[in-house]
């Protein structure tokens, strides 16, 4: 590992810095603050934490010796001053002289002593840098250090590897008593560089920032390179017979790691996906003793709560065997989730009851010759298990090739997955209605489409914006957030239909929610209009929602948590309107199409429902067409967009409700819901 220090990038961060005051220390901590977290082999998502001990002036005007610390949680790759606030170093060092105190206790006290009041929590690591005499102290859970430690004689090995120049701190959970055991350990080996913290990870300190920091690098490199030198290949099994693709087998993983939610009948408490598939991770799926290694435990504690104490091992999924692969899953997750339940169980009376039991579904599955998955409520979150699941695999593959891998015990993982200040990490999270769940949405690109994505992903969806206009689709996405998927998809054509809906699998896991919206208008009066027109009308109006429905149940059943199929019918599909045949007809078609998706269906959960809009302003009803509709029937443009029963405009947002009220009725299917502000002529009864 090569130090990324650049002089000139350190003087443009410290002139930067003097231009809104900050001092020169604090800019170049900054500075090497993000080079450490810019590197996955050093942290991962908010992991490792920095400090500087210095002065500042309080808010009376007086200097004081403060510690500026990492903000508890906060992502050291791009962290800005406020994430490094400011505690008076005497108000935390006095509390050396405990044995012990509560955690809300440590909080608040550090709390009281932040410079400024409105300042993030400090990292759940504050005291140890509080305790230690240096000036700047680096922390990071550097995966070589990690591979050479995680040993039953990590001691010796960091004996070894690094020549006396760490000492080594046995393990116990981070907070209070580490920093204290690490300032006694300090005190009593006097090292020249840091800390070797067992099972967790690896501190460096220096009278400068670039010393601290090159310090780790150092130590890293002393790592790899042991790594390097005594690096045996794990033994690995004989490749298997052809392998599913990821599209079959993710709706199966996904379903699998699924459960009913008992408040609501017919809820599902449901998982997003994240699929990898390096090299690196197929070899180690190959290991003949993966069933050992998938029980070993976290590489370093805070991932405990990312990953669990452990990820779920699932058979090889051979081609054309998905039968099998999906009951072979579906007991292997359930196996997965009672064991949770008896974990949390039997440490929750250890620890004297009154812990909150977290959702026991599996965050990281392993799926030999395919690759893992990582799961989360959201796609980011699943983003970050699979990010430590890779860790994951690189520490336990490098601690094998030179001994044996060993995490720290079930009850420790328990403690720290549990405990409040690591869940604080997560933040207060309120679950929005349709967390977990995937809606892919045709014609996106449009003002119903968009405005239905939006609203989606207001109320906590994973979003595929489909459209035949790509580029638009892109636009669309980029508005509603970086997770959103936009994907090309001509809903005339079966294969484009099916490859869009492959992708959404592969990439989120599946699809919970779709939303047929694609469609266009033809007109022509029915007993003159040329055949090919109608046929058109048909292709887009009619066979594009039954080929979005098809491709959507198939990946809904191989879930088997039920589904939601939700239709754009004009008001056409009841009301025709004079020489609109062509696009009325096959609209009245697809309202039938609901209501049998809706009888076949509904025994699998899989509810259909439509809408029944009017006169909204899109692709469809142009400026152009409002004007010589409106000059038409001699009305004002307003006028003739608020011709109902109410008076009202109805706009493209009013649909996206619609369509969101169905995502959400989990006990209606086969209803039409009419959003036209009022058309008599049209209504459904
Ligand atoms: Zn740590």
């Amino acid at each position: 590992m090569k130090s990324g220090w650049v002089e000139r990038d350190a003087e443009t961060l410290v002139a930067l810095g003097a231009n809104s005051g900050i001092e020169r220390d604090f800019a170049l901590r900054i500075y090497t603050t993000r080079l450490l977290g810019s590197d996955r082999k050093l942290v991962l998502h908010g992991g490792g934490n920095t400090s500087l001990k210095t002065r500042a002036r309080d808010r009376l005007g007086e200097e004081v010796d403060v510690l500026r610390v990492k903000a508890s949680g906060a992502d050291m790759a791009v962290i800005e001053p406020d994430g490094m606030p400011a505690v008076r170093l005497s108000g935390l060092r006095e509390l050396r002289v405990l044995d012990a105190i509560a955690d809300e206790d440590l909080v608040g006290i550090e709390r009281a002593n932040l410079l400024d009041p409105a300042a993030p929590n400090p990292s759940v690591e504050v005291m140890l840098h509080a305790f230690l005499p240096h000036k700047f102290i680096d922390h990071t859970h550097a995966s070589a250090v990690l591979s050479v430690i995680d040993q039953p004689d990590g001691e010796k090995k960091c004996a070894d590897v690094f020549a006396g120049r760490l000492a080594f701190v046995p393990y116990l959970m981070p907070g209070f008593g580490l920093a204290k055991k690490a300032i006694e350990v300090f005190e009593r080996a006097k090292p020249s560089d840091g800390l070797i913290l067992s099972k967790h990870g690896i501190v460096t300190f220096g009278d400068s920032t670039r010393e601290a920091y090159e310090r780790m690098i150092e130590m890293v490199t002393l790592a790899e390179n042991f790594l390097a030198r005594h690096r045996k290949s794990i033994a690995a099994a004989p490749a298997a017979c052809s392998t599913a693709a990821v599209d079959e087998i993710a709706p199966i993983v996904r379903g699998s790691c699924s459960e009913k939610d008992d408040k609501t009948e017919g809820a599902w408490r449901r998982m997003v996906l994240e699929y990898r598939r390096r090299e690196a991770i197929l070899d180690f799926l190959k290991a003949t003793d993966l069933g050992r290694l998938s029980e070993t435990g976290v590489v370093t504690p805070d991932h405990t709560i990312r990953t669990k104490n452990r990820p779920l091992v699932l058979p090889h999924p051979e081609t054309g065997k998905l039968g099998d692969f999906a009951g072979a899953a579906r007991q292997a997750a359930d196996a997965f989730t009672a064991r949770y339940r008896d974990y949390f169980a039997r440490h929750n009376t250890r620890v004297g009851g009154g812990k909150h039991e977290l959702d026991p579904l599996p965050r990281v599955v392993l799926v030999p010759g395919l690759g893992l998955f990582g799961l989360g409520s959201t796609k980011q979150d699943a983003v970050i298990a699979a990010d430590i699941a890779e860790e994951w695999m690189a520490v336990v593959a490098g601690a094998e090739s030179i001994g044996r891998f060993e995490s720290i015990s079930e009850a420790d993982m328990f403690d720290c997955e549990y405990w409040p200040l690591e869940q604080a990490k997560l933040g207060a999270r309120k679950e929005p209605p349709l967390a977990g769940q995937i809606a892919a949405i045709t014609g996106a690109a449009g003002a119903i489409g968009a405005a239905t994505a939006r609203a989606f992903a207001a109320a906590g969806a994973e979003i595929a914006l489909l459209d035949v206009n790509l580029a638009v689709a892109r636009d669309q996405a980029k508005t509603i957030g970086p997770t959103a998927l936009p994907l090309q998809c001509d809903v005339t054509d079966a294969a484009s239909v099916d490859g869009a809906f492959e992708k959404i699998a592969a990439h989120f896991g599946g699809v919970d929610i779709a939303v047929s919206n694609a469609g266009a208008a033809w007109q022509g009066r029915i007993g003159e209009v040329d055949e090919d027109i109608l046929r058109k009308s048909f292709e887009l109006n009619f066979y594009g929602h039954q080929r979005v429905a098809q491709a959507a149940v198939k990946i809904m059943l191989a879930q088997g948590t039920g589904g939601c199929l939700l239709f754009n019918v004009s008001k056409q599909a009841v009301n025709p309107g004079p020489n609109f045949g062509p696009y009325g007809i096959p609209k009245a078609a697809a309202l039938a199409l609901m209501r049998q998706y809706a009888l076949d269906y509904g025994a699998d959960g899989i509810r259909a429902n439509a809408v029944n809009a009017d006169r909204i302003r899109s692709g469809l009803l142009t400026p152009e067409m409002i004007a010589s509709r409106a000059r038409a029937r001699g009305l004002s443009e307003q006028d003739y967009m608020s011709g109902n029963l109410l008076g009202r405009e109805v706009t493209a947002d009013d649909v996206a409700q619609a369509f969101l009220h169905h995502a959400l009725a989990l006990k209606t299917t086969a209803d039409v819901t009419t959003v036209d502000g009022g058309n008599i002529a049209a209504a459904m009864r």
